[in-house]
């Protein structure tokens, strides 16, 4: 823990960690909270519950059960009529597993006429010109989607006056919460359901991450449609459904982030898992947004 944390509340009997307590590692027959633990945040008993598949507490007799076999476009359909009371946000740096969600959310509105949803993407200030180019092509793509931008409040400008001229470097936590962090805790609190495109195999913090889980930092529902998905499988779908990518990928980028922080990894391919190439020399695979830092 350092200075630059946030300070948000921890449950009781949390562990430091991030999110709600059902999780594969806890209890494989639970793989995610009961849909009945809505955004006021109280979590629906586990009791009683069905192991194989977690029935979920239905108020709607149409509503389709999800599991840990559930795919991610199952889930994300599920998500959109499950919620469609709550205010829902989807964020994104643009990375190949957003814009696979994107594309898989689109479609889900589409194929249920259900009203646009918002994705909210980070703008910290060093975004490589072909990420801001992939952001064009999505939102000229996707048009049942709302693009919103959050930023801070610092500019780069001032950042440099008061930090020096590499924060990134020199402290890279700092940075990331600055630049990342606080303007996400600033504006995510209007909201109920956080849909994000983790993945389990990113990285060993992301390893036991539920497909929906209480997130204690935000105070909100964390939903992740991708947690079982491989990176081959997040290629495959953008590839056969002609989902708009960073070219950065084809120029052995695996993972795309701020500039001073992402560098090419020889050999690799867009396929490459991992998030190779980001923080270069630093112990560090996280930026903050997701875990503590
Ligand atoms: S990824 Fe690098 S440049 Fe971007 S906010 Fe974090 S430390 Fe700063």
């Amino acid at each position: 823990m350092n200075s630059t944390q946030d300070n948000f509340p921890e449950p009781e009997g949390a562990g430091g960690g991030d999110s709600a307590s059902v999780s594969p590692s806890q209890s494989t027959d639970l793989p995610v909270i009961p849909a009945t633990a809505l955004p006021d945040g109280r979590l629906a008993s586990s009791e009683n519950q069905p192991t194989s598949e977690l029935a979920f507490q239905q108020d709607e007799s149409s509503m389709s059960l999800i599991s840990e076999e559930s795919s991610p476009m199952e889930l994300a359909a599920w998500g959109l009529k499950r919620f469609a009371e709550q205010k829902k946000i989807i964020t994104t740096s643009f990375g190949m597993e957003g814009c696979a969600m994107i594309d898989m959310f689109s479609k889900a509105i589409e194929q249920n006429d259900l009203p646009k949803l918002q994705v909210a993407w980070i703008d910290t200030g060093f975004f490589f010109p072909e990420t801001l180019q992939l952001r064009d092509k999505l939102e000229a793509k996707y048009t049942n989607i709302e693009f919103i931008r959050w930023a801070t409040e610092v500019s780069v400008e001032q950042q440099k006056e008061t930090y020096g001229n590499e924060l990134w470097k020199n402290n890279p936590n700092l940075c990331c919460n600055i630049r990342k962090v606080v303007p996400m805790k600033k504006n995510i609190g209007g909201f109920d359901i956080w849909i994000t495109g983790l993945r389990r195999n990113q990285t060993e913090a992301r390893a036991q991450t539920p497909i929906l889980a209480w997130d204690w930092r935000y105070q909100l529902l964390k939903f992740c449609p991708l947690v079982s998905w491989t990176r081959p499988q997040v290629w495959q779908y953008v590839q056969r459904n002609e989902v708009p990518f960073n070219q950065l990928h084809l120029q052995n980028f695996p993972s795309v982030s701020c500039f001073h922080c992402t560098r090419a990894v020889p050999g690799s391919t867009p396929d490459s898992d991992a998030r190779g190439g980001r923080w270069e020399g630093k112990d560090k695979d996280e930026c903050g947004l997701h875990f503590s830092i």
